[in-house]
Formats: C-alpha cells, sequence, structure tokens
C-alpha cells in the first residue's frame, strides 16, 4: 500500500498520524543527514597485493531450478513489509484486527517463499523474521513496548509520536532494512507488500491486481532492475491468477523511487531539495516492491489469508527470480573465503543496528582469503580482474564506491558460470588513524560488477 497510517490508539482518535510505509516517500524534515552519513573522502589507493590465487573450482551442479550450476552461490533478501505493533500496513478492512492486516500477510508470504528458496538451495535473508520491527518500537500510548527507537538513517533524529517529525520512524526502520541486504550482499532484495485499493473520497474498491515497483535511477536499475520487477510481476500474476476465482488486473511495473527501491540523493536539486526523502544507504543490488495483490476485493483478502494463495505468490515471486536469473549473463559473488557470509548480527546501541564485517587489529596488513564465483549464466570475459578502493568512514559501510578503484590481484581465469576461486590478498589500509572501509569489486573491461547490480565486498578496518 502506498501511504499508510499508524495504528491508532484512542488517545489519538480524531488524529490519522501518517506512516510511511516501504511504499511511501518520506516527507520533508527540517535536518540534515548527520555524522554517519561519512564524508566522501578522497580515496586512498588500494594497496593490497596478491599472494595467491586456488585452482578453479567446478561449479557443483543441481537439481534447482534456480540458478543450478551453484545455487549457494546466490543469496536472496526478502523483506516482508511493514510489521510490529506500530505498523500493520493496510488494516483489515473488516476490523477484525492485526492478524488479518498487510503486515501479517506479508510476513507469511515471505516464510513460504524462504522455505521454497531454501529447498532450491538458496541462501536466504530474511529481513524480518516475526511481527517485529528492528529500528525500534517503543511507544506506550499506543501499548507498544518494543525496543528503543534507533537513529539508523543518520539524520539526527530517532522515535515516533507528536513531537517527532513525520517519517522518522519509517526512515530507520526502512533504512535497517535496506542495511540487511547490503551487509549481506544479497543479489536481490525482494520487499513484500499487499495493497489496499480506495477512490479519491477514500472508499474501499473491490479490485484485485498487483504491481510492482523498482528504480531507474541507480546504474543497474533501467536494466538487471527492470528486468527483477518484471519478472515477479509476471511471477504473481500467473501464479495468483492461476488459484484466483475472480478477476485480477495485472497492473505491470513502474519506475518510481519508493523508499526501499530509491537510490540515495547524493545531490539535492531544486525538484528534489530534501535528501531524506531518499535513503541514506540505498540497495547495492536490484530491489523490486512488489503489492502482490489487494485486500479490499474480500475474495482476495480470504485468499492472501490462505496458505494457498500464500503459497501461490511465494511461488509465483520464486518464479520471477528463476526468470530473472535465467538472463542476468555478467555477475559475482565475492566474499570471505570462510564463508558466513549472511549470518548477520545486530550491535547494540542506537545508532545503524547493521554494520560490514571489521577486520581483526593487524600491524596494518591483514591477509584476506576472498572466493570469487560467477553468479551469472556467461562465462566472464578474459579481462575480468579485481579492483579495490578505500575510503575514510564511519558509516555502516559506503554507499558508493570510493573514488579510486585500483586492480589488484592476480588475473583471474574466465570463469564458467558457478565457478569459483580463492584469492588471497595483502590488505594494507592506506592510513592507520582512522576508519577504513575496503570496496572490492570485478571490472569487466568497461565497467564494474558493482554497476551491474552485484554487490561489492565490504570490509572495514579500525583506526590503529
Ligand atoms: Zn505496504
Amino acid at each position: 500500500m502506498i501511504a499508510r497510517r499508524a495504528r491508532i490508539g484512542p488517545a489519538w482518535a480524531a488524529v490519522w498520524l501518517v506512516l510511511l510505509s516501504a511504499c511511501a516517500t518520506p516527507p520533508a524534515t527540517p535536518t540534515a543527514p548527520g555524522a554517519t552519513d561519512a564524508a566522501q573522502a578522497p580515496s586512498a589507493s588500494a594497496s593490497a597485493t596478491p599472494q595467491e590465487i586456488s585452482a578453479v573450482e567446478p561449479a557443483p551442479g543441481s537439481a534447482s531450478t534456480v540458478f543450478a550450476p551453484n545455487p549457494g552461490a546466490i543469496v536472496v533478501a526478502v523483506e516482508a513489509g511493514h510489521g510490529g505493533c506500530l505498523d500493520w500496513g493496510v488494516a483489515d478492512p473488516d476490523q477484525r484486527g492485526e492478524e488479518f492486516a498487510e503486515k501479517a500477510i506479508t510476513l507469511a508470504i515471505a516464510h513460504a517463499l524462504r522455505e521454497a528458496l531454501e529447498v532450491e538451495g538458496i541462501r536466504v535473508v530474511t529481513v524480518r523474521e516475526t511481527d517485529a520491527a528492528l529500528a525500534g518500537d517503543l511507544y506506550p500510548p499506543l501499548g507498544c513496548s518494543g525496543d528503543p527507537f534507533r537513529d539508523v538513517n543518520g539524520d539526527g533524529l530517532a522515535g515516533f509520536g507528536p513531537e517527532v517529525p513525520e517519517g522518522t520512524r519509517a526512515r530507520d526502520e526502512l533504512q535497517t532494512r535496506l542495511d540487511v541486504a547490503n551487509v549481506a550482499r544479497a543479489d536481490v532484495l525482494i520487499s513484500i507488500h499487499v495493497d489496499s485499493i480506495t477512490d479519491e473520497a477514500g472508499n474501499l474498491l473491490p479490485i484485485a491486481r498487483t504491481e510492482t515497483f523498482y528504480t531507474d535511477e541507480t546504474p543497474w536499475g533501467p536494466t538487471a532492475g527492470a528486468r527483477l520487477a518484471e519478472g515477479l510481476q509476471a511471477g504473481v500474476v500467473d501464479a495468483l491468477g492461476a488459484v484466483a476465482g475472480y478477476e485480477r488486473q495485472d497492473r505491470g511495473t513502474r519506475a518510481h523511487n519508493l523508499y526501499i527501491v530509491a537510490p540515495p540523493l547524493f545531490e539535492p536539486t531544486e525538484e528534489r531539495p530534501d535528501p531524506l526523502r531518499q535513503p541514506t544507504r540505498g540497495a547495492l543490488m536490484p530491489a523490486a516492491l512488489v503489492e502482490v495483490g489487494s485486500i479490499t476485493l474480500p475474495d482476495e483478502h480470504a485468499l492472501l489469508l490462505d496458505p494457498a494463495g500464500q503459497g501461490a505468490a511465494a511461488q509465483g515471486l520464486l518464479d520471477g527470480l528463476v526468470t530473472y536469473l535465467g538472463s542476468r549473463g555478467l555477475a559475482a559473488r565475492i566474499e570471505p573465503a570462510a564463508g558466513g557470509d549472511v549470518s548477520i548480527v545486530a550491535t547494540d546501541g542506537d545508532g545503524p543496528p547493521y554494520w560490514i564485517r571489521t577486520l581483526g587489529p593487524g600491524d596494518g596488513s591483514v591477509t584476506l582469503p576472498i572466493r570469487i564465483t560467477n553468479t551469472g549464466t556467461e562465462a566472464w570475459p578474459a579481462s575480468a580482474h579485481l579492483l579495490a578502493g578505500w575510503e575514510t568512514s564511519d558509516a555502516p559501510y559506503l554507499r558508493a564506491p570510493p573514488e579510486g578503484l585500483d586492480p589488484v590481484g592476480p588475473e583471474l581465469p574466465a570463469l564458467a558460470s558457478g565457478e569459483s576461486v580463492v584469492v588471497t590478498l595483502n590488505i594494507e589500509p592506506p592510513d592507520a588513524a582512522a576508519r577504513q572501509v575496503l570496496w572490492l569489486t570485478l571490472s569487466n573491461g568497461d565497467g564494474t560488477f558493482s554497476e551491474l547490480g552485484s554487490p561489492p565486498l565490504q570490509l572495514a578496518v579500525d583506526a590503529q
């Protein structure tokens, strides 16, 4: 649902507090982005040097329908829209309670999708596993007793209520969800929502439909982002159409900067003066927000509350992912060879919970074995090689490449689909006096894999 309301308690019965959803762009606030949004300092040159490269490890192969050569190299971030005490998403039109609201349906579909993906051998990061918010949900006036609110997007604001600028809670929550996908270096981010359709007077319209949003403002948006959105849209339309005993609409895909798919607003313009209307750190991979169905048609609401309908929606998303990954020519996973890649742990405190890994303190040099896997359908060009750059930053990770990316490591073999090698690098941060973040990607000759939507490997080194 595009605009939505907070759960309304008795004290606020007369006040509709407009909450931002994953599908809403936040309203302006007077506060500029804060300190955790690192200044873009000029990058020092990378100083990693190769130590060794392993023999090519063959693609393991599998019976999976999703990237059969090496499904375990694929990571999918699944975000169940809304959640927690304050954000139910769209309410049950019949006012029966929270288990009939959008947040419960999106969570059930996310669970079904996770199970389907895991059966196919895919690694899955669920952005929320339960009916909980990630960035705080503590608001006693409405009976909400979750964790204290955190300032995740670095605008110096956190919280919820009449004293807090509108949209603050939602911006921090959605930034947290983006951070989960980015820190996991997911191949795609799938945000699951359910719509409520009304006319201009606010009357509920008994219409069932599917619609998918992506952005065309990232380097990979107009190509990979659009293809992901089209695949997911077609998959869900077909799968729900097959089980729905009523007419449904296919609204297609739309490039629109909903918060969860939007890039950061790097340069405010007259038309877009407010950086807070877009995330501080946007998804570093193709992301799509799917309004799988709508609950204002009672039959569709009943279907989406039924495990059969939820399973069909999940199957449609899986089918869309199969289509997308089957058409993804050049792609890479770059990860620490030691693994532990998607086990993401929230940190304590009142700032961002999710951070990239920090390498242990060294004497200025760290030995880093990394696994590089061809997760596309095409063999890599012979020109593929590692690129590295550093940037001084206090942010959880870099939201854009450092200015200087230099070739590092040995010549890479032209890996076929699913094949991998392990390269051991000596990492030497350029400045021991400040925290440094490493951005590691691959060149394909005329661009980088991170520009194609394969997230870079990012690692931090603390000040010595
Ligand atoms: Zn929604």
